[in-house]
C-alpha cells in the first residue's frame, strides 16, 4: 500500500511572485499544486503499521511545478523555483 492510498487527490494552483535570476523581472506565476486529503477511513487491507501511519497522516499540499519560464519576451530564462518549500502542511 502507497501512502497516496491514504488520500483523496485534488489538482489546484496558487499564484506567487518569483524574481528571475537573468533579467531580475519580478512575475506572478500560477503554481500548481495538489492538495492531499485523508480519506474518511483506511483503505482495507491495511497493515498494523499502515494503521499507525494512517492514523497519524494529516491534509497536506505538495508542489506539482519544479521549474517555471520568465515571461519577460527578451529573457524566456527557464529556472528552478526558488523556494525550499514543496509541501506545506494544512
Ligand atoms: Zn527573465
Amino acid at each position: 500500500m502507497d501512502e497516496r492510498d491514504f488520500y483523496t487527490e485534488t489538482p489546484e494552483t496558487k499564484q506567487a511572485t518569483y524574481i528571475c535570476p537573468k533579467c531580475r523581472q519580478a512575475s506572478e506565476f500560477q503554481i500548481r499544486w495538489l492538495r492531499r486529503t485523508k480519506k474518511k477511513g483506511i483503505p482495507p487491507g491495511a497493515t498494523d503499521l499502515e494503521k499507525v501511519k494512517f492514523a497519524k497522516a494529516t491534509d497536506y499540499l505538495v508542489r506539482v511545478d519544479i521549474q517555471i519560464t520568465c515571461p519577460n519576451p527578451r529573457c524566456r530564462k527557464r529556472f528552478d523555483i526558488p523556494s525550499d518549500q514543496t509541501v506545506v502542511l494544512i
